[in-house]
């Protein structure tokens, strides 16, 4: 028969495996809305901002509680019999948590979770300063060395669908970008057979899905040049509007 001590432990454990599921989950619920305030540049209304915090700093002070009656009821299994709970047991559990929460700082500002979400409402800039930022940074990473930056066009076309890339994904093995949508349509026909469109590709292995990976860098770019896009139509409407 499992001695008191070890199911204490085994429950411990299953609850803060639980425990740690749900609260990812909520960190990353926040994560969302912080990454959209910043995308769709919110970033200017306080009230969302202090709100999406102080949701993130009840979600970490809600981790550390749930951490802390964790570890004293890990500290105070020893003192438990095979006759069952000692009297004693309750008494001690709550000293051990009064005593991990005198203990521990309230220090949520330095929590991973909310560095993350705190970077997301850092000063980014305007539209257009982001869109030239991620301009420098994409321009840097293909072969145009000694071209000038601003009369760069940036690539947003997929080289199997000849549309303007929705969701950009990049083959692992040479560098070529192609519409999410556009290249698995183009395996899944194929099979086997589907190797990179890019003209003039070298590269001869067959594309898969593993090979792709998420191109995060030139999808920002399409989402901010699509969003100053709307914003100036939605503009010269005003104007037209004006008249
Ligand atoms: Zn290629």
């Amino acid at each position: 028969m499992a001695s008191s001590k070890s199911m204490i432990e085994a429950h411990a454990q299953v609850i803060e495996n639980n425990f740690k599921e749900c609260i990812n989950s909520c960190f990353e619920g926040v994560l969302d809305v912080g990454q959209n305030l910043s995308e769709f540049s919110l970033l200017d209304n306080k009230d969302f901002v202090t709100t999406t915090e102080s949701m993130m700093k009840g979600f970490i002070e809600m981790e550390k509680e749930m951490q802390h009656h964790i570890a004293a009821l890990k500290d105070v299994r020893t003192l438990t019999s095979s006759e069952g709970i000692d009297v004693n047991f309750l008494a001690e559990f709550d000293k051990k948590l009064d005593h991990l929460k005198k203990s521990s700082e309230n220090d949520y500002k330095s929590h991973p979770k909310y560095k993350e979400l705190e970077n997301f409402f850092m000063d980014v800039g305007s539209l257009e300063e982001q869109i030239a930022a991620l301009r420098v940074k994409l321009t840097a990473s293909s072969s145009n060395d000694d071209i000038e930056v601003t009369e760069v066009e940036i690539n947003t076309k997929c080289p199997y669908t000849g549309q303007t890339i929705v969701f950009p994904v990049r083959n692992k093995h040479c560098g070529h970008v192609y519409d999410k949508a556009g290249i698995t349509n183009y395996i899944s026909s194929r099979k086997a057979k589907a190797k990179c469109p890019a003209v003039g590709c070298g590269n001869k292995n067959p594309i898969t899905v593993d090979i792709l990976e998420e191109h995060t860098d030139l999808k920002k770019y399409i989402q901010l040049v699509g969003k100053l896009e709307r914003l100036k139509v939605n503009d010269n409407l005003d104007h037209s509007l004006d008249v």
